[in-house]
């Protein structure tokens, strides 16, 4: 394992990486994690050793903050697929566009790269009990992840607002789930004055080992390409993903495997858009939405906790942070089930709307290599996607009956 320490990303500061803090002791800036990375080293990914292991978060476990395997909680996350999109390429007239699928993970969406590093963590500093507040994936990740670890395990969603197939999994796990009257933004201060107690563990997205874990979504599309994309588009709610792969990325080029990143290209919801705000304006400062509203409720969030490092990651990869509207989301969600075969829930379709849009109006260069984060699966949120197709149409037990629907008089026999 390699040795590591938190880095304060506003004042510099480092701190034992032994230590359980969440923010910076000295100014309570947020915490990066940072390794010695020594391109020459024997234990630098992607020496045999490593290819010898399955694709997943733990294939680049010299990578990841963790000081002993045999505790690891885990159930094989990562390792998502990278499915080449042709017809939306035709249709869009870009040459190579590909979805990573994060949908294949245990729970469902990306968080389980961040939780299986971080529920390991809150076995290792022995807390009792993990915390969250949620928009829902995180719970239904951290949930699971509790439960496989034997911790106890709390999640604040905000009422109402939880998609169908989340909520269910948070409940089968065993949290006890708590319906807060109130945004996100309010769960996420409520938990965090909770977590001052040491019996619980904070696991949103400000806890820098989730990062860590999600990180390696990166590292898999560099294997999975044979290189960096030219484009990487994800969406961003609280913005941990994309400062997770925009370190990803990095670390790659501070390992000299590759010699440039992608452009990181976020993408909010109209109705959830601080940082695309901050972004046009050209500012370094953010101001909270207080009343945000999206389908995508995965990135419904006005108080982003990861502002800062997004617009850096857009601006310093020569990217971008954009919007799509809810329309434009659910007709993106719609085009990638029924032309490729894809079903994601709605912010992980925000990228393929925003790549739609970009390409017609010609801001996506023809011969660039794109890749789109999926980042949930389309179960997860059944109710929208009923709300936004036609009903079953319901017929009569009879062939007549059928055959009239489909428009047909009768059967041809061969
Ligand atoms: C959590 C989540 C996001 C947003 O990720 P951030 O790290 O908060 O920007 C996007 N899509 C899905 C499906 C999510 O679960
Ligand atoms: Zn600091």
């Amino acid at each position: 394992m390699q040795r590591f320490w938190y880095k304060c990303i506003d004042c510099g500061e480092v701190y034992d990486g032994s230590e359980r803090i969440y923010f910076c002791p000295r100014c309570g800036g947020l915490l990066d994690i940072e390794y010695e990375y020594d391109p020459d080293a024997s234990l630098t990914p992607w020496s045999k050793s490593f290819r010898e292991r399955p694709l997943g978060v733990w294939r680049y476990r010299e990578l990841l903050p963790i000081t002993g395997l045999e505790k690891v909680v885990t159930m094989n996350e990562g390792g998502t697929r990278l499915i080449r999109c042709k017809n939306l390429e035709r249709e869009l007239g870009i040459r190579e566009i590909y979805v990573k699928y994060e949908g294949d993970n245990p729970t469902g969406s990306f968080k389980d790269r961040g939780m299986t590093v971080g529920v390991t963590k809150a076995l290792e500093v022995r807390a009792k009990t993990t915390i969250c507040a949620s928009t829902g994936n995180t719970s239904s990740s951290l949930a699971a992840y509790s439960a496989r670890a034997g911790l106890d395990c709390v999640v604040l969603v905000p009422s109402q607002k939880i998609a169908l197939g989340k909520l269910s999994q948070a409940l089968i796990h065993g949290a006890r789930v708590l319906a807060v009257k109130g945004s996100f933004d309010d769960s996420l201060r409520l938990v965090e004055e909770i977590s001052r107690d040491p019996r619980f563990y904070l696991l949103n997205s400000i806890n820098p080992f989730r990062l860590e874990g999600q990180k390696t979504a990166a590292y898999e599309i560099y294997e999975q390409l044979g290189d960096v994309p030219d484009k990487l588009i994800i969406p961003v709610g609280n913005a941990g993903n994309i400062v997770a792969y925009w370190k990803g990325f990095r670390e790659l080029k501070m390992l000299k495997l590759v010699d440039r990143l992608p452009n990181m290209i976020g993408v909010q919801a109209l109705g959830a858009s601080p940082i695309y705000k901050a972004f046009i304006k050209g500012s370094d400062r953010l101001e909270p939405m207080d009343s945000v509203e999206t389908v995508a409720t995965a990135i419904r969030i006005g108080n982003p906790v990861n502002w800062k490092r997004a617009l850096r990651a857009a601006r310093e990869t020569g990217g971008m942070i954009g919007i799509a509207s809810d329309e434009e989301i659910l007709r993106a969600q719609k085009t990638l089930a029924a032309r490729e075969g894809i079903f994601v829930e709605p912010a992980g379709a925000a990228p393929i709307a925003l790549l739609a849009k970009a390409a017609r109006e010609g801001l996506i260069e023809r011969d660039s290599k794109v890749v789109c984060i999926a980042t949930g699966h389309g179960l997860k949120d059944p109710n929208v996607v009923l709300m936004n197709v036609e009903k079953p149409l319901e017929v009569e037990a009879d062939i007549e009956s059928v055959l009239k629907v489909l428009g047909m008089t009768s059967i041809e026999k061969t």
